[in-house]
């Protein structure tokens, strides 16, 4: 047990980024397997969204450090909402009540991010796959990739949130979030089970249907409850579903550079 904690200590990141990788290329080839379309079509598809690692990597990476900074900062001065819980929990109750915390947080952020102006420009573009499947996770303009991390450092320095509950939070937060975006459905009846605690493929997938008022709901992380309880919470038959927004639907720019400049553009206008 300690040579496992001692070897994600020191090798976290790096086995985070194998396991990802195996979990997408896995998910991906399981995805292409009950595919309806070409394994032509679905890497060009899935090329446009890949590209996007290389633009949030840089990014992710040199502002992650600032994030730990501040998680080693909270630590020193028991700083934050965690730290007024009795010394006398546990450490795995502290755990769960800061992943819940920590959740509600990103919650709120993806609420932020379709109600402010400014912010729904850069998140729009993960909106815009009209074909989505699990490498739309990935597809996110590194204009949003910088606010994302700038809200993590703030809710980080709120919560008062150590690193082990980070590494929790990450590698949790990173499945789910791929899990949700992927195309293949659970059955009616699991759906609807697992959908009473998480946010499941088909609850994200009416995220992401074209057309308001679904695009404004479900805009849970990794739990639904926060949906159901703020009163965001639908439901929708996932073959009614069409990925995609409204506004530019049928015209959405599906070209890489294209998307990057998107958020730029007078009023969202495509190119
Ligand atoms: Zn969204
Ligand atoms: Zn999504």
């Amino acid at each position: 047990m300690s040579t496992i904690s001692s070897m994600l200590k020191d090798h976290g990141t790096l086995i985070q980024i194998i396991l990802y990788l195996i979990v997408i290329v896995s998910i991906w080839l399981a995805e292409f397997s009950v595919a309806v379309y070409s394994l032509k079509k679905k890497w060009q598809h899935t090329w446009v969204n890949l590209m996007f690692i290389l633009t949030a990597l840089p990014i992710q990476l040199a502002l992650t450090l600032v994030v730990i900074f501040i998680s080693g900062w909270v630590g020193i001065h028991h700083w934050g909402i965690l730290y007024l819980l009795p010394n006398s929990q546990s450490i795995w109750v502290k755990y769960v009540i800061g992943f819940f915390l920590m959740d509600f947080f990103e919650y709120v952020y993806h609420v932020f991010m379709h109600k402010v102006a400014p912010l729904w420009r850069f998140h729009l573009v993960h909106h815009t796959d009209v074909e989505m499947d699990v490498s739309t996770t990935v597809r996110e303009h590194p204009g949003e990739t910088l606010v994302r991390v700038c809200f993590q450092m703030l809710f980080v320095f709120m919560a008062g949130a150590s690193i082990g509950l980070l590494l929790i939070r990450q590698t949790v937060q990173t499945f789910a979030n791929l899990i949700a975006h992927t195309h293949i459905r659970l059955p009616k009846k699991t759906d609807k089970v697992c959908g009473l605690l998480f946010i499941t493929p088909n609850l994200h997938h009416v995220h992401h249907h074209f057309e308001l008022p679904y695009t404004d709901c479900n805009y849970g992380d990794v739990f639904s409850i926060w949906d159901r309880l703020f009163g965001t919470y639908k439901e929708m038959e996932a073959t009614d579903i069409k990925f995609g927004l409204d506004v530019y639907h049928g015209h959405s720019p599906s070209n890489f550079f294209q998307l990057i400049k998107f958020p730029f553009f007078k009023k969202n206008k495509p190119a």
